[in-house]
């Protein structure tokens, strides 16, 4: 995967997977692929509960609000799986930089990506781009999607256009039902 200077399709990645969690391996290859990982990955026993377990320790760096607990969570992270960069040319994507080592399982290179590829976003685009949507903040609400702030003002607040209109009808009727 080329991780671009921002991360972005890391993130995305971390966010479509613990957002919509696909319930075998092939369904988490699937992501990958769709996300621009274009490697084929060493199968192994537990791969799938692995990823679900990269997933939560991730979820635990968006839930983070302050950004030097943020930060901790994810350097303790990259100091777990991520490796010193490397140049690597494969499947066609052209020399690239790879923060892992060579033949990974499927967990141990979406960890790498997925934690130094938020580490870039979070540090080029801002320490706050990353939560859940704010459609949950209100008592009752069941949304409780993650959130990627890749926007140029860096205001998404929601994560999708039925959960901002859900939030406007409310504080519509808010204003006026006295
Ligand atoms: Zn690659
Ligand atoms: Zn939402």
């Amino acid at each position: 995967m080329h991780l671009n200077p921002y991360g972005e399709y890391a993130v995305l990645l971390a966010a479509s997977l613990a957002n919509d969690f696909p319930s075998d391996r092939p369904g988490i290859i699937a992501r990958a692929r769709e996300l621009g990982m274009t490697m084929d990955f060493t199968p192994a026993d537990g791969d799938h509960a692995g990823v679900r377990q990269i997933v939560d320790d991730w979820l635990a760096v968006v839930d983070a609000k302050d950004p030097l607990e943020r930060a901790t969570l994810l350097n303790a992270q990259m100091a777990a799986e991520a490796a010193y960069p490397r140049m690597v040319d494969h499947d066609g994507e052209g020399w690239h930089l790879h923060y892992r080592d060579d033949n990974q399982t499927l967990p141990h290179a979406l960890r790498a990506v997925i934690s130094v590829g938020t580490a870039l976003h979070l540090t080029t685009r801002g320490m706050g781009r990353l939560g859940r949507c704010a459609a949950g903040d209100t008592p009752g609400d069941p949304c409780a999607a993650v959130v990627v702030d890749v926007t140029r003002n860096g205001r998404q607040e929601y994560c999708s256009v039925r959960c901002a209109n859900r939030a406007a009808v409310r504080r519509h009727r808010a204003r006026y039902s006295g």
